[in-house]
């Protein structure tokens, strides 16, 4: 576990942004980059400008990062987007927003991604009334999601609960956190995605 939590900032300080992979810790003074804004290993305060290809590599591994996501199932999400009509970049970013393990962190009912994840895995989670344990489920307008019955007492539930910020449930659910169950009231857009990455860079990059 704590070589997890140590990785964890790794990548947050290899990006040189906060990637918010620990939850309650990433807005706390603990928090790596606060300490030490530059890529870790032996380099890292060394590292030059980045060409065109670094720019866009960055890009795509800030958001494979964010998402908790491995290559190949990135990719594939890159090539759903591309299956789409309309901005490539755009829908890339909106259907990482519209999996199950990220609306449920977005919701606040979880601390992070990674254990929205793996609350998701564990059944913790209905949707429309019924259990679900696939994190990349893609939510769609309407859909319903409730803590299940079981997992409505874990302490890593009610800790995200508590320190859920009203102001920061987008605006594309609703929550209601005595009954613990969101709705998807709207499918996300771009102005909805508050992440710091430029999508335009992962398209160009998978352009090559
Ligand atoms: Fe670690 Fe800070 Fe990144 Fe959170 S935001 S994972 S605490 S470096």
């Amino acid at each position: 576990m704590a070589r997890y939590c140590e990785a964890s900032c790794r990548l947050c300080r290899r990006e040189g942004v906060k990637l918010f992979l620990k939850g309650a810790r990433c807005t706390g003074e603990k928090c790596a980059i606060e300490k030490r804004n530059y890529a870790p290993g032996m380099h890292g305060q060394k590292r030059g400008k980045l060409s065109d290809y670094g720019i866009q590599l960055r890009e795509k591994q800030k958001a494979k990062r964010i998402y908790g996501l491995i290559e190949v199932q990135f990719k594939n999400f890159f090539h759903k987007a591309e299956r789409q009509k309309g901005v490539t970049g755009t829908n890339l970013l909106v259907l990482l927003e519209r999996r199950l393990d990220n609306v449920v962190y977005r919701m606040g009912f979880a601390s992070s991604r990674k254990q929205a994840r793996q609350l998701v895995r564990h059944a913790g989670f209905l949707l429309n009334g019924r259990k679900i344990n696939i994190p990349s489920y893609l939510v769609k307008t309407g859909d319903v999601i409730a803590v299940e019955e079981k997992s409505r007492e874990l302490v890593c539930i009610l800790d995200a609960i508590k320190n859920m910020r009203e102001q920061a449930i987008p605006k594309w659910v609703e929550v209601s956190f005595d009954h613990k169950t969101g709705t998807i009231t709207a499918l996300p857009t771009r102005e909805d995605i508050d992440l710091p990455v430029k999508e335009q860079q992962i398209v160009e990059l998978y352009s090559k």
